[in-house]
């Protein structure tokens, strides 16, 4: 299972961060290159691979994001007051889905760390502005010596499973006909189970158990880890909370198996023909925990 945004391949060379003569040595490399965007979003070059500038193009402040085959790869970090961060920012859909694995997987990441720079220009404990540090891995604060790091906001997203059929939700935005898997944050003081349990309890009425990890996928808007399982459910009465979903069902293996063989233009007229429902994206870690449980005896 290859899930979007993974397996970047880079060398990350955490070492450097902290090194400032290692940094500017690696800025120097007549072979480094840093991420050339538009706002946020990526430009594709010939075989749908990212596009790079020359470093030594670029006079603004970078992020060091790694060696890829010995050269170093840097991001720029959005200008001061940039008003367009990137949670701001409808993502460039077309060019994402059409990246090559392993250079989204270092889009993902880079949007990611930009955004937070852009998003943390002040210290969150006395309110002065923050320097970038380590390579743009950190912010420090001056004023109070806080040191910030980028943010990584776990999210459960489980198949809920009752004998041979499988809880989907609509989310209140999702096009027409679209269902994917329950999702939503953990919440401090939660394990990945608790925060499961919680959130189809929620949104669904459902109470769940023997609740185990499958899979995860960083998700670049802004900065979740989705954190993929699979859930037992006790009973299949629903009690759906309406001001979180639009809908709640439960679909069976046959049905979910003709929904992911469907052409990817599939209900886009609005009419559904045969299918029951209409699947996640590919983009979406969800489509991919749908596979994998279709793959299960
Ligand atoms: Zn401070």
């Amino acid at each position: 299972m290859r899930i979007p945004f993974t397996g970047h391949g880079l060398d990350r060379a955490d070492h450097t961060r902290a090194d400032p003569a290692a940094l500017a040595a690696a800025r120097a490399n007549p072979a480094a290159r840093v991420l050339e965007l538009d706002g946020l979003s990526p430009m594709l070059r010939p075989g749908n691979a990212l596009a790079w500038r020359p470093v030594a193009d670029s006079d603004g402040e970078l992020i060091f994001l790694g060696l890829r085959d010995g050269a170093p790869l840097f991001a720029p970090v959005p200008a001061h007051g940039d008003d367009r961060p990137a949670y701001l920012q409808r993502p460039a859909w077309r060019e994402i889905s059409l990246l090559a694995p392993a250079d989204l997987a270092i889009y993902g990441g880079a949007r990611s760390l930009m955004d937070w720079h852009a998003r943390h220009r002040f210290c969150a404990r006395c309110g002065a502005g923050t320097v970038l540090a380590k390579g743009g891995w950190q912010r420090d604060c001056a004023a109070c010596e806080a040191m910030h790091f980028p943010r990584t906001d776990p999210v459960v997203i489980m198949l809920v499973q009752h004998g041979d059929a499988l809880l989907l939700g609509r989310g209140r935005n999702f096009p027409e006909h679209r269902f994917s898997a329950l999702a939503g944050f953990i919440e401090p003081g939660e394990s990945v189970e608790d925060a499961v349990a919680r959130e189809v309890w929620e949104e669904a009425g459902v109470r769940v158990s023997a609740v185990r990890y499958v899979a995860s996928q960083p998700w670049p808007f802004p900065s979740q880890l989705m954190i993929g399982c699979h859930a037992l459910a006790e009973e299949r009465a629903l009690a759906v909370d309406y001001s979180e979903l639009a809908d709640a069902c439960w679909f069976t293996r046959a049905e979910i198996a003709a929904a992911l063989a469907a052409p990817a233009d599939a209900g886009l007229d609005g009419e559904l023909g045969d299918l029951a429902f209409l699947p996640p994206p590919v983009t979406a870690i969800a489509r991919h925990l749908l596979e994998w449980w279709l793959e299960q005896a």
